[in-house]
């Protein structure tokens, strides 16, 4: 296809738009390396204390609108379907519902749904009582009387860790059995998983870990003294960013090889039970699922894990060191979180509830009046170009 006449708005929301429009439908051929592989059994792991025992390839069905896409992973093994309240508006727990009722098989998978803290409660008893009738809705649109696990949904701060509504939340609804197990998810490893093994209440930690952290051993090591102390580690974000790359003005799609590289360096750590990536189409699911069965890496995974994706995937680890070189303070983990939706996952919906969970007043619209962005990040991100991505898609300005 030309470019010709294309201008870098086009080349920023054509393909997104598009891919939103025409979802790709129809399965592919099993993308099993070989037929060994194929009938190789699943490998399984035991999510922590819980005795879950799952295989270690899951669905975040955040990013899914195709029910047929469920019904199939199911078919192919995967027992384990992640999603949220927020996702789609709670369209992606309806859709979990409608799906697992209509095939029967709620005692053999495992759900998981996720709760944030309410915004602006007036104190802690508000707070769990609004917490609660979030939960309460969410089983209404599963149509389920329990989850499995029901995890504190992006606390990003030991603060929110520890805030006491949630808490008593999450520990009351186990205790009157409406999740069997209780979670938190959180992008801030570092600071957050201590205080969750210092509290002692989860069962569960969703976290990032991806090849873009392979150097970061005060990553790795957090998430395995979380193991150690008997949390089960449920990984996402493993595909960093995902088949898409993060520049849309270079619209190639990387390789399947990449995607199953990328889930086997996550998988390959043995205190991860399980990944949930978010693929949003047959291939995919096929692709990232043939890893259930073999975790050795091809010649070609290989070599694409040692042709330097790190830095071309441009992943925000949400390290917030470059907020400090911002005058108006902006909430950049946000903005790079809220592009990595918009851009790579094409899910705008999810992009504006992200970036709406800024600090007020250190959002997207403190970006606006800046002429170019002149923080900078150690890891390669291109703050800048991210956030005047962000403009164009968000703000619909006219990019210059
Ligand atoms: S852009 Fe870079 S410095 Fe800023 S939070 Fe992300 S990884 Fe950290
Ligand atoms: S565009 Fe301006 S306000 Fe926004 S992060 Fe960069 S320096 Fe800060």
């Amino acid at each position: 296809m030309k470019n010709a006449g294309w201008n870098r708005r086009d080349f920023i929301v054509k393909p997104i738009l598009w891919a939103g429009a025409a979802t790709v439908i129809g399965k592919s051929e099993s993308l099993f390396a070989d037929a060994a592989t194929a009938n190789a059994p699943l490998i399984q792991r035991t999510l922590g204390s819980t005795g879950i025992k799952l295989p270690i390839v899951s669905m975040g069905v955040m990013n899914a609108d195709i029910p047929g896409l469920l019904r199939r992973a199911y078919e192919l093994g995967i027992r384990h379907f992640d999603t949220a309240a927020g996702y789609q508006q709670g369209r992606n727990e309806e859709m979990v519902g409608n799906v697992i009722k209509e095939m029967g098989v709620r005692d053999r998978v495992v759900i998981s749904t996720k709760q944030p803290s309410p915004n602006s409660p007036q104190n802690s008893s508000e707070a769990r009582r609004l917490f609660i009738e979030g939960v309460e809705s969410s089983l209404r649109r599963l149509q389920m009387d329990h989850v499995d696990i029901l995890y504190h949904h992006a606390v990003d701060s030991v603060e929110d860790a520890q805030a006491e509504g949630p808490l008593d939340a999450l520990q009351s609804l186990r205790k009157e059995g409406k999740t069997r197990f209780i979670g938190l998810s959180t992008h801030k490893t570092v600071d957050v998983v201590p205080e969750v093994i210092r509290l002692g209440i989860f069962d569960v930690a969703l976290v990032m870990l991806n090849y873009t952290m392979a150097h970061d051993s005060e990553i790795v090591s957090t998430i395995e003294r979380a193991a150690k102390a008997g949390i089960g580690i449920v990984a996402m974000k493993t595909q960093a960013g995902g088949r898409v790359k993060p520049d849309p003005n270079l619209p190639k799609e990387l390789p399947p090889e990449s995607q199953t590289a990328l889930l086997k360096w996550v998988l390959n750590h043995e205190f991860v039970t399980t990944a949930i990536p978010g693929f949003s189409a047959y291939e995919h699911l096929e692709q990232d699922f043939s890893v259930a069965r073999d975790l050795a890496y091809t010649d070609e995974e290989k070599k694409f894990l040692a042709e330097g994706f790190t830095a071309q995937a441009e992943f925000c680890q949400q390290c917030g060191e470059c907020e400090k070189e911002c005058p108006k303070k902006v909430d950049i983990p946000v903005l790079m979180r809220s592009h990595m939706y918009a851009v790579q996952y094409r899910n705008i919906d999810m992009a504006r509830k992200t970036l709406g969970g800024a600090t007020p007043g250190r959002g997207l619209d403190a970006c606006a009046e800046c002429g170019s962005c002149f923080v900078t990040c150690r890891r390669a991100v291109q703050i800048g170009r991210k956030i005047d991505d962000l403009k164009v898609l968000m703000l619909n300005r006219v990019a210059t």
